[in-house]
This record gives C-alpha cells, sequence and structure tokens, in this order.
C-alpha cells in the first residue's frame, strides 16, 4: 500500500512515521522550500506525548525541549492567581507535557521519518481519483500517485478545498505574537510556564530549556489588523506597559525579525473529512484556537491513529473513514472547547475580567484540575494483540 501525504508539517510527519511503521510506503510532498527552522515554541501535551512515544519517540530523552513541571496563572501585573496541578496530571496520565521549539519538533519527526522520500518545494495543487487509486499534481508539473492520499496541509489545506469544498475560515478579531529567545528569570523556574492574563490581552513566558524561552502575546485588535498585522516590536512593547517587568524584558530580548504574527482563527467543524481515497489531519481537517494548546497534539493523534485503522481495515477506503469516525467526537469537542476558553481568555470589559479572575483565584481545586486534564485524556488506540496482552496481565493481577 502507498500512501501520499501533502504537507510536512507535525502531523504529515508524525503520519508519515506511524504509516511506514505499520509497512505502507508513504512519498511526502511539502510546498516550503526547506524544512522549517522558524515558528516559535508548541507545548505537546500528555496526550500527544503518549502517542509519540507509542512511534518510539520519547521527547524527553530525544533532548529537545523542557518537561513542564510548573504551570501558573497571574494577572497582567505578575500576581500569582492560580498554580495548575501539571505534575500531578502528568503522573496521573502518564505522559508528561512537554514544551520546546516548534523546529525543532519538525526536524526530530523529519529524522524518524528516516528514508521516507519528502519533497520540499512541492505545492499540491491538485489531486485526481482513478481506478488505481489516487494521484496529486504539483505547482511544478510533478505527479505522482498512490493507495490514498492524506491532506496534511495545514488550515489553508488546497486538498480540503478539493474534497469538502471551500469554507470560510472564522476570524476572532485578536493577534497573536510568537518568538523563541535566550532568557532566564527568577520567575520563570527550571521547567516553568506563567500566564500573564489582562484585558483582552494576554502572555505567555515558557522554560524550553537550554536557557531559552518560547513566549506568545495576545491582544484583541480588529480582524483586518489581526490578519495583517504590521506594527513594530516598539508597537508589541507599548500593549504591555505596566505588566509584570519579565514581559517587557523578554520582548525587549528578541529580535524584532524573530517575531512572527498570526491571526487568532479556526473553521466550523466540518462532519466529513474524507472522499474515497482521500482523508484529511490536522489543521486541514480541524484547525483550532490554541486556547487549550492541542492543535499539534490533535495531528500527532490523528496520524497515530490514521495509521492504526488503516492496518485493521481490508480495504483502504473502509479504514480511512473508521479512522475519520474514531476522531470525530473528540476533535469536535477540542475545536469547541479551545472556543469557550479563548473567549473567557480575551474578555475585555472590566467588571467581566474581575470576575473572571475571581472565579479563577477562588474555584474548588477539583474543578480547576477537571477542567486542564480533560484535553489530556487520550490513549492510542491499541493492537488487538497487546490489547489482549495487557487485559491477561490485568487479570493475573487481580487474581
Ligand atoms: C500561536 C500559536 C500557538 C500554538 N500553540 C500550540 C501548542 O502549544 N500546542 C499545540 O498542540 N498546538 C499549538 N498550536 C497549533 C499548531 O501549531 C497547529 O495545530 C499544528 O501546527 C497543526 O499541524 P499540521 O501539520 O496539521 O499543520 P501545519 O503545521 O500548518 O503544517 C502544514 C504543512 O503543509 C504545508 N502545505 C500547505 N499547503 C500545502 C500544499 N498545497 N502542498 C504541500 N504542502 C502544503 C505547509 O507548508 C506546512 O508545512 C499553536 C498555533 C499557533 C498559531
Amino acid at each position: 500500500m502507498k500512501a501520499l501525504i501533502a504537507g510536512a508539517g507535525v502531523g504529515g510527519l508524525t503520519a508519515a512515521i506511524a504509516l511506514r511503521a505499520r509497512g505502507v510506503e508513504v512519498e511526502v510532498f511539502e510546498a516550503a522550500p526547506e524544512s522549517r527552522t522558524s515558528g516559535g515554541g508548541l507545548g505537546i501535551a500528555c496526550n500527544a506525548t503518549k502517542a509519540l512515544t507509542a512511534l518510539g519517540i520519547d521527547l524527553p530523552s530525544a533532548g529537545v525541549g523542557r518537561v513542564c513541571e510548573r504551570f501558573t496563572l497571574r494577572t497582567a501585573r505578575g500576581r500569582l492567581m492560580r498554580e495548575l496541578p501539571i505534575r500531578s496530571i502528568a503522573t496521573e496520565l502518564g505522559s508528561p507535557v512537554v514544551n520546546l521549539r516548534r523546529s525543532d519538533l519538525v526536524t526530530l519527526l523529519r529524522d524518524k521519518a528516516g528514508d521516507t522520500p519528502i519533497h520540499y518545494g512541492a505545492e499540491v495543487v491538485g489531486y485526481g481519483r482513478g481506478d488505481n487509486g489516487v494521484s496529486v499534481t504539483c505547482a511544478d508539473g510533478r505527479t505522482a500517485t498512490g493507495d490514498l492520499l492524506v491532506g496534511a496541509d495545514g488550515i489553508r489545506s488546497a486538498i480540503r478545498a478539493s474534497t469538502i469544498g471551500r469554507d470560510p475560515i472564522n476570524e476572532y478579531g485578536y493577534v497573536c505574537w510568537i518568538a523563541t529567545v535566550a532568557f532566564e528569570h527568577s520567575r520563570l523556574p527550571p521547567g516553568g510556564a506563567a500566564h500573564y492574563w489582562g484585558r483582552g490581552q494576554r502572555f505567555g513566558l515558557i522554560d524550553i530549556g537550554g536557557g531559552h524561552v518560547y513566549w506568545w502575546g495576545t491582544k484583541n485588535v480588529p480582524v483586518e489588523r489581526a490578519r495583517r498585522w504590521t506594527g513594530t516590536k516598539h508597537d508589541i512593547l507599548r500593549c504591555y506597559e505596566g505588566w509584570a517587568r519579565e514581559v517587557g524584558e523578554v520582548i525587549s530580548r528578541t529580535p524584532e525579525a524573530d517575531i512572527v504574527s498570526v491571526p487568532a482563527q479556526d473553521r466550523t467543524f466540518a462532519d466529513s473529512w474524507g472522499d474515497g481515497p482521500v482523508t484529511l489531519l490536522g489543521d486541514a481537517a480541524h484547525p483550532m484556537l490554541t486556547s487549550l494548546s492541542q492543535g499539534a497534539g490533535s495531528a500527532i493523534e490523528d496520524g497515530y491513529t490514521l495509521a492504526y485503522h488503516l492496518a485493521h481495515a481490508d480495504d483502504v477506503v473502509v479504514g480511512l473513514r473508521r479512522y475519520e469516525d474514531a476522531r470525530r467526537e473528540r476533535t469536535r469537542w477540542l475545536v469547541s472547547a479551545s472556543r469557550r476558553l479563548s473567549r473567557t481568555e480575551q474578555i475585555e470589559h472590566p467588571v467581566a475580567v474581575g470576575l473572571r479572575d475571581l472565579v479563577l483565584r477562588y474555584a474548588p481545586a477539583s474543578a480547576v484540575r477537571g477542567q486542564n486534564i480533560a484535553p489530556m485524556r487520550w490513549d492510542p488506540p491499541q493492537d488487538r494483540a497487546r490489547q489482549t496482552r495487557k487485559s491477561r496481565a490485568d487479570k493475573e493481577i487481580t487474581r
């Protein structure tokens, strides 16, 4: 069986590794001229580190990023509002949250993909279906054929447009700035992550190891301005005047050219992601707002689950539909929960902000823990032989 994958981002590369591990031949087409070297950082939550471990990728021992040990929520001025029980959550779920540079994750996945052909500068512009599967055409005229096609080509997916149509992108009227930089601060202990919540504006400062941090900032602005942010570093610094000292310091320390701006966007959840031998994954299938930090995590889950269902079906099309069915409920929930959280986070009215912060400070620990752990509760589907072995072992233990 041969799979064609459009997109060598986190989702496409994970799918390539998972499919190769199941004996499927893979060819990847990536529009960018080379592997990604920029793009800030990512938090890879317990659910996704579990999927990576199942693929033989143990982030902590691979020496990239930093296991998250402490997660604090603070006011804009830096006062502690809440400490989230990140360590006990990781212990309960049996896998860590790892914060890292996006480019380090992409490089690690690309290396793990081994000799899988990955064609850079290969923008897929269309596909055709025939008796023998599916063929793709790239902007430079290159073509390839396979038994199935996976659109892992991000929020503006060309494969999605051809498969389920051109649905509009939803915009939420805020901009996100992201960067990584060498920075250390006493408020950010090793393995620390601190989120600062203001009015219509937030900031995140996250240790990614090696004396470096990943930071992100958000601010409510008109939709058009979020889409085409043309401000300078000085403009960003002005937005954070009066905030905790470390916020201004880390922005000042960052070279202006290293700050990337992204508008807050997602799409209305689509019930169907596939057609015949074609399917979608990651942002191409279910783009979500960043609030739950689960976009890349759910793309990793998708890649793992896709390979699992293809391996367990006698027919490609049946395997793809089973994969989509397996992913629908969870990803629909992640998209809508991200939207709900984003609304609370970006609140601007001072009374509403006061109420939000009060709730955050005094909500029962069990409720806060429950909310934080929910998106991370996911286990990779297990092969039947392993399941049987596990249930036999469980029975032995009970006896
Ligand atoms: C500010 C911000 C912070 C975030 N933080 C987190 C976080 O902490 N944790 C988390 O889990 N997620 C986070 N996310 C979400 C995460 O970045 C995405 O969900 C994730 O990158 C999706 O992976 P993907 O592989 O589906 O798509 P992408 O990463 O977008 O990759 C798609 C790839 O396809 C390529 N491509 C596009 N079109 C074509 C084409 N026609 N042909 C061939 N190739 C093509 C692109 O060049 C790209 O390499 C964040 C997102 C943002 C914007």
